[in-house]
């Protein structure tokens, strides 16, 4: 719907294409491939308001076949971006756009958000791939995007999804989906990385410029703005990896063509909530080194933006100046994380020896390897002066560690550090319940959809978006979503294969 309330058809989207008015070296403009009799999968209702489209709308033929890419909107300039990164660590050279296609961007009252077809068929940086994405990566991305925005995460976010009956291979046989992304871009590190490796001062010169008067015009006035860049880059990706950390978020694919430019999370794969509490855990199957476990992503979210800076040193002039914008990250970050760390515990002030009594806890969760996103839920039930027992008021979340004796003695020097605020009990629970979420995307949550959907029943999906949509919300009816992981997800392994 237009603000006046008149439907759109698929084929009249307004769309507009501002990378499109790059130099054509900046990518290759193609129409994407259509799949065979593609359905309505899912449609989220926020992201659809965003764009000002009808969400009910979004199931007529008319938008499946435009949101898979089998009918283009007269106005869409679809193209594939280039873009180049480091994998692991290892500079791989160009990869792009290998199954992402543009369509354009539309415009909305927070400003333009681009429109991507994820699966939507080879590109010329396809490499070996076949440019298709599985039904089973699509609902992944598709749940994990908007379960991030409703957490309050800086992220790209999900419109829509579709499927075929198309086989593509992977380990097995399975379907072919596509998911349409949103953002107002999708330029990453990489993108910058590419015209470095290469040699081309010009064409960085150009896409920095771009970046910096469309979404950081404020940064154009600073006496080197490319600093600045890199500066207030660094200060968001800070930020973003400690909100990660703060719910229990694990990227897995922290490669620099991943790592979006505006602070976004970006590029859903073998992502995964911490469930029993590992600061080492590694989410990605395929990161047999461990390189992005969870304890790793503070400092891999500062090497990206070093391999960001090294690209951008061109522009920036001097080494030093380069290395001032890259010295943001840390302080940033502490800081990022120490606001969220009182929040969690429901602390409003601060005191020296906050840090200890948040360390202490980490380490007393990773011994009894606790649930991360139960025991945070759980601690805003307890009581600051306990009436009865301590062993039966504190049950709730003492009962969750192995060692209640060394919980005890933590939530010892807790209700001290509480007693030295002024706040009741249901004014700070009230407070924790809304930082401390109740429902993230588990992944047996995410399989459970997943098994459904490859059986054609879609209900799954929506029914877990409705629950992740408000985490922080107590909701009786699905209370089963909070619960710990079932004996047989144990085994899930979440791969690359995507
Ligand atoms: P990712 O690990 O999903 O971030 O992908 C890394 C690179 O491989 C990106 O350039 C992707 O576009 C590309 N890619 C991943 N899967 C495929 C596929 N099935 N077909 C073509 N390109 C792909
Ligand atoms: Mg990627």
């Amino acid at each position: 719907m237009t603000a006046t309330g008149t439907a759109i058809n698929a084929a009249d989207l307004p769309f507009a294409n501002s990378f499109a008015e790059l130099p054509p070296a900046f990518y290759t403009r193609l129409m994407p491939t259509p799949l065979p009799a593609p359905y309505f999968l899912a449609a989220s209702g926020k992201a659809a308001r965003l764009v000002g489209l009808d969400p009910a709308s979004l199931a007529s033929e008319d938008f499946v076949a435009l949101f898979t890419g089998n009918q283009v909107a007269a106005r869409a300039k679809p193209l594939a971006a280039v873009y180049s990164g480091h994998q692991f660590g290892v500079w791989a050279g160009q990869l792009g756009d290998g199954r992402a296609i543009l369509l354009g961007e539309l415009d909305t009252p927070e400003g333009p958000l681009e429109l991507q077809l994820k699966g939507a068929g080879k590109t010329p940086y396809s490499r070996m791939g076949d440019g298709r994405a599985v039904l089973r990566s699509s609902i992944r991305e598709y749940l994990c995007s908007e379960a991030m925005a409703a957490l309050g995460i800086a992220t790209t976010r999900a419109l829509m999804m579709t499927g075929s009956d198309q086989g593509v291979l992977r380990e097995s046989v399975e379907t072919a989906s596509v998911v349409t992304r949103m953002a107002p871009s999708f330029v990453r590190f990489g993108s910058f990385e590419h015209w470095f490796y290469r040699d081309k001062p010009d064409e960085l010169r150009v896409l920095a410029d771009y970046v910096i008067a469309r979404f950081y015009p404020e940064l154009a006035a600073e006496p080197n703005p490319y600093q600045a860049l890199l500066a207030e880059v660094s200060r968001r990706t800070a930020r973003l990896i400690a909100q990660w950390q703060a719910v229990g978020f694990m990227h897995g694919v922290m490669n620099t063509d991943n790592m979006s430019i505006l602070g976004l999370t970006l590029d859903y794969g073998p992502f995964g909530f911490m469930e029993a509490f590992d600061a080492e855990h590694i989410c990605n199957h395929t990161d047999e080194q461990g390189r992005y476990s969870y304890a790793n992503q503070p400092q891999i979210g500062h090497w990206n933006c070093y391999a960001l800076g090294q690209a951008l040193l061109p522009l920036i002039g001097t080494v030093e100046a380069t290395q001032d914008a890259l010295d943001v990250y840390q302080p940033e970050f502490a800081r990022a994380i120490d606001v969220l760390m009182h929040a969690k515990l429901g602390l409003m002030n601060t005191e020296d020896d906050d840090r200890p009594l948040f360390d202490k806890l980490f380490s007393l969760m990773q011994d009894s390897h606790v649930d991360f996103t139960q025991f945070f839920r759980k601690l805003g039930q307890l009581q600051a002066r306990p009436a009865g027992e301590i062993a039966v008021s504190d049950a709730a979340v003492r009962d969750l560690f192995i060692d209640r004796t060394a919980f005890d003695g933590w939530v010892a020097q807790y209700r001290a550090r509480l007693a030295r605020e002024d706040r009741s009990d249901s004014a700070r629970k009230a407070a924790m319940d809304l930082v401390n979420p109740k429902y993230v995307l588990r992944n047996y949550l995410a399989q459970v959809a997943i098994d459904k959907a490859q059986n054609k029943d879609f209900s799954e999906v929506a029914r877990l978006l409705a629950v992740l949509e408000r985490p922080f919300d107590e909701q009786p009816e699905n209370e089963a979503y909070a619960a710990l992981p079932p004996d047989w997800a144990s085994h899930l392994e979440v791969s690359c294969s995507s």
